[in-house]
């Protein structure tokens, strides 16, 4: 069984996080792991040069995690693979009054990557069916709509040439005690650390169950789930980096035929 299949949620199954362990390693250990991330890496740039050359498709890579969880290190050890000329990482903060005066897809709308190119959303438009239903920002009538307008939205993405893959990097609520502690004992990580992580944190069980309603609702044949163990930053690296190569593998992607005859360019000395 591949990875993708391991660590995929089956559209229509119904996700309880507590039965998904962070601390999964799938059998590796961390050299292994690190050596096989460095081929992925190695295949990942090919593939997104092959991606960009073919201009057939593009690839939307969504991140989601709980604060720690990992957004920002996925980013760092799997994406730099990849050419960042073809590369564009989004990261969705809070509404700006503009963006409130849409409706929550129109900024995400304009941020998906066009044909040939890759983008990574550093948190999405899955915040208007967690944050936003936790604090109850919005109506209930308006965040339960939400689930269904959202998987309509990425249909239509994806039978526009957007391959979509979704990625909810879980964590424990232990491990992010750990990694607020070593933001408070490390200088150099100060800067990370924000008081608002604290409030969230005592969320906990509503965030974790706003989740386990998006990855259920919005798991679908066309823009599916995978629930990343990221206890480990080595596996969850690992894990991404698998489902992403064996995402784009399954293009089958070729190289287009040159629309001259090679043979008869002359190249003169
Ligand atoms: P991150 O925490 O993603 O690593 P950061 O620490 O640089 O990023 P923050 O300001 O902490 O930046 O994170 C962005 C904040 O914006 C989060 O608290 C998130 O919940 C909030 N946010 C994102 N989208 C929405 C939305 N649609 N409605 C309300 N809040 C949102
Ligand atoms: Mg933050």
């Amino acid at each position: 069984m591949s990875f993708a299949d391991r660590l995929i949620i089956k559209p229509g199954s119904k996700v309880n996080l507590a039965k998904h362990d962070p601390d999964e390693t799938c059998g590796f250990d961390k050299d292994e792991a690190e050596s096989r991330l460095d081929a992925h890496r190695k295949r990942l740039f090919e593939l997104q040069e092959l991606l960009y050359a073919e201009n057939k498709h593009s690839l939307l890579v969504v991140l989601q995690a709980m604060d720690t969880g990992g957004k920002d290190g996925v980013i760092r050890h799997v994406m730099t693979g990849m050419n960042p000329i073809g590369v564009q990482i989004t990261s969705f903060k809070k509404p700006t009054p503009e963006e409130l005066d849409h409706d929550f897809l129109w900024r995400i709308h304009k941020a998906v990557p066009r044909i040939g190119e890759v983008g990574v959303f550093n948190r999405s438009h899955y915040e208007d069916v967690l944050v936003v239903r936790v604090h109850e920002l919005v109506p209930r009538k308006v965040w339960s709509d939400r689930y269904e307008q959202i998987n309509q939205f990425e249909e239509l993405l994806s039978c526009n040439g957007v391959t979509i893959v979704k990625f909810f990097l879980h964590i424990s609520k232990n491990e992010q005690l750990e990694r607020l502690k070593a933001r408070l004992e490390d200088p150099s990580k100060h800067w990370k650390f924000s008081h608002g992580d604290l409030d969230e944190r005592k969320l906990w069980n509503d965030y974790q169950r706003a989740y386990q309603d998006a990855i259920s609702k919005c798991s679908t044949e066309h823009a599916p789930w995978f629930i990343i163990p990221a206890n480990r930053k080595w596996f969850r690296n690992l894990a991404v980096a698998e489902v992403l190569v064996e995402t784009l593998e399954g293009l089958k992607m070729r190289h287009p035929k040159p629309a001259f005859d090679v043979a008869k360019v002359v190249l003169e000395e």
